[in-house]
């Protein structure tokens, strides 16, 4: 029989949000556990793979005023880490100019002065080679986006948050989480108690929750990344000035579709309705802490997603507004067996 070891806090799931969070709970000299069900590194979650996008055009202000921060503290990890971690592209993003998605993401990025190139038919072709610009359509360019090496990314985090202390068990999968004043963790290879418990399980999040008796309104679906890969040397290479791109919806999708340079492989996310995250208390236990529904877009937020996991386990007043994020809004769609 293991003996029982105690944390001031346990992190369940070793993805990117997982990992800045144990990262920044360690930081403020917190005894933290990182449990992780596989071996690590591994490929079965969502944060895997050579790379991801980073941008602040988005359509809402809230995740463009996040990526600011997100910048800032990508920029740190590389210096502490001593590794790069970003590579800026810009983002090219093209949608039918009237269209009210591709406004949002104009005023979005005009109003919190993003730098940004606007794009015309006549200089497109100076900016962005091999794309003819369609008729109606709008086009410009985040310039400070980019992509960020994920499998580099979430080794430093990891290698960071080691070294102040922190404990990481892979191959150990949570088979049970019994809530209380003190929360009771048991894995496939031992038993731990914390004061808070913050779940990052990915797509695993409903499996996790349905030991504390309340299911999210999480839905697997795919989603449209075109990792793209040059089929003559030259011509679509970041060397050659092609960047990231989304579409903000074109006659075969209503839906955006993003592309970035690589040869990865599409996979799986778990959406909530809204498409906003889930950054929260437990509904029933406020020292269970749950971070999910990152809705294929989390990746880049992982550092200040990490900040806020945080403070919340801290119960501290978080560093921005949550309420988008607050399980409340899902009201008539969760589920408490409680
Ligand atoms: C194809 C694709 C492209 C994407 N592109 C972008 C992009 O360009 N830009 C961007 O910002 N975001 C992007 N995203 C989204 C981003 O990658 C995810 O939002 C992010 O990786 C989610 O991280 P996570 O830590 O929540 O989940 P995960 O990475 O899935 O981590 C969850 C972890 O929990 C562990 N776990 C689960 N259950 C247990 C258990 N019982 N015991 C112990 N451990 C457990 C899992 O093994 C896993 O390691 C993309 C996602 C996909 C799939």
């Amino acid at each position: 029989m293991s003996l029982m070891q105690d944390y001031d806090c346990v992190v369940i799931g070793a993805g990117v949000q997982g990992s800045f969070a144990a990262y920044q709970l360690a930081k403020q000299k917190k005894k933290t556990l990182l449990l992780e069900q596989f071996v690590l590194p591994h490929t079965r979650g969502s944060s895997h793979g050579q790379t991801r996008i980073i941008r602040k055009a988005y359509e809402q202000d809230f995740y463009t005023q996040m990526m600011e921060e997100c910048y800032h503290q990508w920029a740190q990890l590389e210096k502490d880490a001593g590794v790069k971690l970003y590579r800026q592209t810009g983002l090219l993003v093209m949608g039918p100019e009237h269209s009210g998605d591709y406004q949002l993401f104009k005023n979005t990025l005009q109003r919190n002065k993003v730098p940004t190139v606007i794009l015309t038919r006549d200089n497109f072709p100076q900016h962005i080679p091999n794309v003819i610009l369609a008729e109606g359509d709008g086009a410009l360019v985040d310039v400070t986006a980019g992509e960020l090496f994920a499998d580099r990314a979430l080794k430093a985090v990891q290698g960071q948050f080691q070294k102040l202390g922190g404990v990481i068990r892979d191959n150990e999968k949570v088979m049970e989480i019994n809530p209380g004043p003190v929360v009771k963790v048991t894995t496939s290879g031992g038993v731990y108690q914390a004061r808070s418990v913050v779940i990052t399980a990915g797509p695993w999040t409903n499996k996790l929750l349905a030991h504390t008796g309340f299911q999210l309104p999480l839905e697997v679906v795919k989603i449209n990344v075109c990792y793209w890969k040059e089929r003559a040397p030259g011509t679509y290479d970041v060397k050659q000035r092609f960047p990231c791109f989304l579409v903000t919806e074109s006659v075969e999708t209503k839906e955006h579709i993003y592309g970035l340079p690589s040869n990865e492989y599409p996979g799986l996310v778990k959406l909530t309705p809204d498409r906003h995250f889930v950054l929260d208390y437990h509904p029933n236990y406020s020292n269970i802490i749950i971070g999910a529904g990152f809705s294929g877009h989390g990746f880049k937020f992982g550092p200040v997603i990490g900040k806020l996991l945080c403070e919340l386990c801290l119960g501290e007043v978080p560093s921005f507004d949550l309420s988008p994020f607050r399980i409340r809004r899902f009201q008539s769609n969760t589920k408490s067996a409680l």
